[in-house]
């Protein structure tokens, strides 16, 4: 089975480890190396046992840890052609691979392929995970809006990690200029919480074990509200069991193990 730990995610930085007993790679390297290199260490990893990052896009957030992390260890580093053409020079790591926006690549016993999202980058994907044993794991955040396409490629996954960006009422009153506000509500802008909600029932009722709500604005959500949003959303359409957590900004979070665990894990609500 995949263990995936979210070391860190939010609209300030994001970074997951997904492992299996023999391979481990990273998806989104955001914050700093040092950052990464630390909550790796948290995890009870270390970034000589990583054996490829996978990148969904070259927002900040997702590459400020590259440049510096691939001059300690040349990890190869997969991510679109047009991505890494926008993405920022003192970030860009000499072990680039590039792929189309459609993709699938084998790392050890871990395979990976990507899908397209919409976001106001050059480019962005989400990407499933999957292991030998056919355990698989979908992450898909930055959209501004639910694409079929998304809709299909989640829909393979037993564990999906997924964005909850904001509360629409928090940001309509926060202190964020307009132009600003209207990006984040824009169709290549980020998901609300009530589209996450409806996003997870979806998933849900196509056999979605466990949930991970990610990306949350420091600014303009608050992972209590994002969680009962979404638990709400889940319980009243009948998805009493799906697995839900938050993905924390700080700290690693272990998403569930859903229906085959056989260890009980409890998460704070947080
Ligand atoms: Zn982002
Ligand atoms: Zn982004």
């Amino acid at each position: 089975m995949l263990k995936v730990d979210i070391l860190f995610s939010s609209s300030s930085g994001n970074c997951t480890l997904v492992r299996t007993e023999k391979t481990q790679i990273l998806i989104d390297c955001g914050r700093s190396a040092r950052a990464v290199c630390t909550a790796l260490r948290e995890a009870g990893s270390d970034v000589g046992a990583v054996s490829a990052i996978f990148i969904t896009h070259e927002h900040a957030d997702h590459v400020a840890a590259l440049g510096v992390l691939c001059r300690k260890k040349p990890i190869p580093v997969h991510m679109t052609e047009k991505s890494a053409a926008a993405m920022p020079e003192k970030c860009r790591p000499d072990s680039l691979v590039v792929h189309p926006r459609e993709y699938s690549e084998t790392v050890g016993d871990i395979e990976v392929s990507s899908f397209p999202l919409p976001h106001d980058s050059a480019d962005h994907v989400g990407y499933v995970v999957t292991d030998s044993c056919g355990d698989s794991f979908g992450i898909a955040t930055d959209m501004g809006h639910v694409t079929e396409s998304a809709i299909e490629n989640l829909s393979r996954c037993r564990r999906v990690m997924i964005e909850a960006n904001h509360d629409e009422e928090m940001l309509a009153e926060g202190r964020y200029p307009p132009f600003l506000k209207r990006r984040i509500l824009s169709p290549r802008g980020h998901l609300s919480n009530s589209d996450c909600a409806e996003l997870a029932c979806l998933l849900a009722e196509r056999g979605c074990e466990a949930i991970a709500l990610a990306h949350l604005s420091p600014e303009n959500n608050l992972p209590s509200l994002a969680y009962s949003d979404v638990r709400c959303a889940l319980d009243s359409a009948g998805y009493r069991g799906c697995e839900l957590t938050v993905a924390d900004r700080e700290f690693a979070v272990r998403l569930p193990d859903g229906k085959t665990n056989c260890e009980v894990i409890s998460y704070a609500e947080n």
